[in-house]
């Protein structure tokens, strides 16, 4: 498989401490514009860039109060600010960077993200890179609930053109076969028999409040259903170039740890 489109996304860990709010690492930051900024450069209206609410939208969601319904209304806020700080670096990489609001651009109809895409197109269309991140939505029942940036691929699936790599870079090398101190990664997973690779998932940490790994999992298992190709890999921003990304299947890095979430066989 050759993307024509690729949706990378930053996992919060890797540019924040989540136990510490207001945590953003600024160097971090910085460093993955540079790197964004080449990607766009060579692949202008292919990218889109995801990233997660770090210490701030786990703040948000942690900190609601159940007596309030519309109180994650907070969450759009926090998820902004992140965008925002994104944006900056971006555009000082020199990348035409523009923060999208998911709350403001996607409903949730029974689960389902509805997205109206004209302004993440029209962006496309002039080369630019759109900034997304999970958010707070709303429901056709008028709710507002959280939406994990790990699901964002899954809004842009239907919108935009061609075969879509999804490809979400954490602070592991991938889903791990041999528990959290280990290095044994599962290479394949089958979106249409996930079930083994769910069983290797352990309890997430106190400081995450959105299922980490078992979300990405579940997120990337809709998307390959979709006929998305979709990987997990540990983020590394001191690689000289993230154009493997790119890539046609065969042709990603033999030495690259990852996994691998498809509908069908790599060919
Ligand atoms: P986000 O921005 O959504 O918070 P993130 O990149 O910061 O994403 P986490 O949500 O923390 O990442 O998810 C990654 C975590 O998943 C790992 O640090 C690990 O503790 C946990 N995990 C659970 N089971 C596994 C597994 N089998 N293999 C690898 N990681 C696993």
């Amino acid at each position: 498989m050759t993307p024509d489109f690729v949706v990378v996304k930053v996992g919060g860990s890797l540019f924040s401490d989540k136990s510490r709010p207001g945590s953003l690492d600024q160097q971090v930051l910085r460093a993955y514009a540079e790197l964004l900024a080449g990607l766009v450069a060579r692949h202008p209206g292919r990218l889109a860039v995801v990233v997660g609410g770090g210490a701030f939208g786990h703040g948000a969601i942690r900190q609601r109060r159940d007596d309030d319904a519309f109180g994650l209304v907070a969450l759009t806020q926090a998820c902004f600010t992140v965008k925002w700080a994104w944006t900056e670096a971006l555009r000082a990489a020199g990348v035409d960077a523009f923060p999208l609001q998911l709350a403001a651009m996607c409903t949730l109809e029974q689960g389902v993200p509805r997205a109206c895409p004209d302004v993440l197109l029209g962006l496309l269309g002039r080369g630019a890179l759109p900034v997304l991140s999970g958010d707070c939505l709303l429901t056709t029942e008028g709710e507002l609930v959280s939406f994990s940036s790990d699901r964002v691929p899954e809004v842009l699936l239907p919108v935009v053109p061609g075969r879509m790599r999804a490809v979400v870079l954490t602070d592991v090398p991938g889903i791990l076969r041999d528990g959290r101190d280990g290095g044994d990664v599962l290479a394949e997973v089958d979106a249409h028999d996930p079930g083994p690779a769910y069983d290797l998932l352990w309890t997430q940490s106190p400081w995450d409040s959105t299922g980490a790994m078992h979300t990405k999992l579940a997120a990337l298992v809709t998307c390959a259903r979709g006929g998305a190709e979709c990987f997990i890999l540990r983020g590394d921003h001191t690689v000289a170039d993230l154009d493997f990304l790119f890539a046609p299947t065969a042709d990603l890095p033999a030495g690259l740890p990852r996994t691998r979430i498809a509908g069908v066989d790599a060919a």
